[in-house]
């Protein structure tokens, strides 16, 4: 078994990895696919020390860091099953979905979480062309340009308030016909001069040139009436969703899905660390991801410590 089994390649595995092997304890990572969600990043700019990488080199960056250290990679391999230990102390095992098995001494979950996609024409064609799902990642890039944001839930309201102070303009769509965030948000919103607020919205298509966006379509719900606005980008703000549906039942997961986790990154059963994107801790980020993967793997060595076998 290993001493240390790691879910997930994404920044808060690959963090996790090299920690738990620098103790000298035997490490592996198991990941559908290694780089997680950076792999989808065109620039990185806010790694601190590293001015500016684009995903697929921070990607193989962190790959490199594991492998000098010795860490098993197991690739292209997706976690299916959780078993907790049957007594105190005893191996965790992995179940992976081409029916091999896995075990640890404890184990690390850090699978992430994908962002919601709004699921209309151009959302795919465009993304990363100006379609964008992080305001501190993107916000940057547009500068004094137009945006709009797809969302009036508290994510989609902080976005339109960040970004309005970056960009030229914000349009915010909600589908609904209010808000859905908390009030001093919305105030907050309303109260900017360079924000419009559309509410009834149905976004039906994010249009572009074919290199990049030039606009967005929506459906005013409330007339029928069908408007175009020419903008340079969108932010769709709908939801993250953690990568935890293989957990249901497991361990403890907040009503949003998120493995909820403590101070040390345990979770709710015994030798099981999580880390990153997909547990609780909040502001969803690379190098949040990674020092919380380090924090987990400390966690992770202490108990291994501290249970029986030495
Ligand atoms: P992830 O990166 O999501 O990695 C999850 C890992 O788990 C992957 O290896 C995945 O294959 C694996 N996995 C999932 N389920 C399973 C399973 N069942 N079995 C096996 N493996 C599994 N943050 C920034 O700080 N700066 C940025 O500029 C930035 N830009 C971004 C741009 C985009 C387009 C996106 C989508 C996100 C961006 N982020 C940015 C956010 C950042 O990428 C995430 O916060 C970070 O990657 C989270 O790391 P993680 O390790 O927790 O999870």
């Amino acid at each position: 078994p290993y001493d240390v089994l790691i879910v997930g390649g994404g920044p808060a595995g690959a963090a996790a990895a090299v920690y738990a092997a620098r103790k000298g304890i035997r490490t592996a990572i198991v990941a559908e696919r290694f780089g997680g969600q950076t792999m989808d990043t065109l620039a990185i700019e806010n790694y601190i020390s590293v001015l500016e990488t684009d995903g697929p080199k921070f990607a193989a960056a962190l790959e490199k860091h594991a492998q000098a250290y010795g860490v098993e990679l197991i690739h292209l391999q997706r976690a299916e099953r959780l078993v907790p230990a049957a007594t105190p102390g005893g191996l965790v095992e992995l179940q992976l979905a081409n029916g091999g098995s896995l075990k640890g001494r404890s184990v690390i979950l850090s699978t992430g979480a994908r962002w919601r996609e709004v699921d209309v024409p151009g959302e795919q064609q465009y993304r990363n062309k100006g379609v964008a799902y992080c305001p501190h990642c993107d916000g940057p890039l547009f500068k004094g340009k137009r945006v709009a944001v797809i969302g009036g839930g508290n994510s989609g309201v902080e976005a339109g308030i960040d970004l309005a102070g970056l960009v030229e303009h914000v349009t915010l769509i909600e589908f609904g016909d209010a808000l859905r965030a908390d009030k001093v948000l919305v105030d907050k919103l309303k109260s900017l001069p360079n924000v419009e607020i559309v509410l009834n919205g149905q976004t039906t298509s994010i249009d572009g040139d074919g290199q990049k966006v030039t606009g967005l379509t929506y459906k005013d719900r409330a007339s029928g009436a069908i408007r175009q606005v020419p903008l340079a980008g969108v932010f769709v703000q709908i939801g993250l969703v953690p990568n935890t549906e293989w957990l249901k039942g497991t361990l403890e997961l907040s009503r949003h899905g998120e493995i909820i986790v403590d101070a040390k990154g345990a979770t709710s059963v015994p030798g099981v660390f999580a880390a990153g994107d997909v547990t609780t801790v909040p502001y969803k980020q690379i190098i949040i991801a990674a020092g919380d993967g380090a924090k987990a793997a400390l966690g992770a060595f202490d108990h291994l410590m501290r249970s029986s076998v030495p």
